[in-house]
């Protein structure tokens, strides 16, 4: 039995770069026994980067999972298995989409706490998103009112927290079962668990920034009704980038 890839963006999306061995060449591309990489899933696109070894590098195009394990897509001739590679994301794109991420995060959070809708679909790009949801009518001062609310929550710059609960314990969380938790595939314990303090909680697979303060402001692009109880909205970074 092969061995799983220790994945570190679930735990540490701060992690731009690690050394790793190549367990895999695959048609689709490489497989590491460690990775910084994000495999796109949940809305948020794959990892791009680099892989460098010896005196050479590759550029990493894509990062999804196929058969449970990260693939990396990549340009070029793949380095053979057994050899160490340096691998490091295009941090200033990862870190956009986890600014990204985590502004969906909340608009999620406002769209269920003052208007009761729930959230049934989303997916981002790097620095634009669009989100779905169940809710009858919209008024024609909606997006403005909405995006006046996100803005004041992400400037309250609220503590965004990561943590694994035990599949049995996630089931009976009120705001989790609100956003489906019970649909997570049963091998999946634990769960992963993002909460946005006082704002919004939800397992989730994607890397997100470590406080909403970090998004800076955000813009309501568009919103359409898309049929009765079908609304989507599309949201866009449109304040500084206040990495650290
Ligand atoms: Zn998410």
């Amino acid at each position: 039995m092969k061995a799983t890839t220790e994945e570190i963006a679930a735990t540490e999306a701060y992690e731009r770069s690690i050394e790793a061995t190549v367990t895999e060449v695959r048609p689709e591309g490489v497989v590491l026994d460690r990775t910084v990489f994000y495999s796109r899933g949940g809305g948020q696109p794959g990892d791009t980067g680099w892989l460098r070894w010896n005196d050479r590098e590759a550029r990493v195009t894509d990062t999804f999972r196929q058969g449970g394990q990260p693939v990396h897509v990549i340009e070029g001739d793949p380095p053979a298995v057994g050899t160490r590679v340096g691998a490091e994301i295009d941090w200033d794109r990862r870190h956009v989409l986890m600014r990204t991420h985590t502004a969906l995060h909340a608009l999620s959070g406002i769209i269920w706490r003052d208007y009761g809708a729930k959230v049934t679909g989303g997916n981002m790009e790097p620095g634009v998103a669009r989100m779905d949801f169940e809710l009858e009518s919209m008024s024609g001062e909606f997006g403005r009112e909405v995006e006046g609310k996100l803005n004041q929550e992400l400037a309250a710059d609220r503590p965004v927290r990561v943590e694994f609960l035990p599949r049995l314990e996630a089931l009976e969380d009120p705001d989790l079962i609100r956003t489906k938790v019970n649909l997570i595939p049963e091998s999946v314990d634990p769960i992963r668990v993002i909460t946005i303090e006082g704002l919004d909680r939800q397992a989730d697979g994607g890397t997100h920034v470590r406080s909403t303060g970090e998004v800076g402001a955000v813009s309501v692009v568009k919103t359409e009704s898309k049929g009765k109880a079908f609304k989507r909205m599309r949201i866009e970074l449109v304040g500084d980038d206040r990495s650290p």
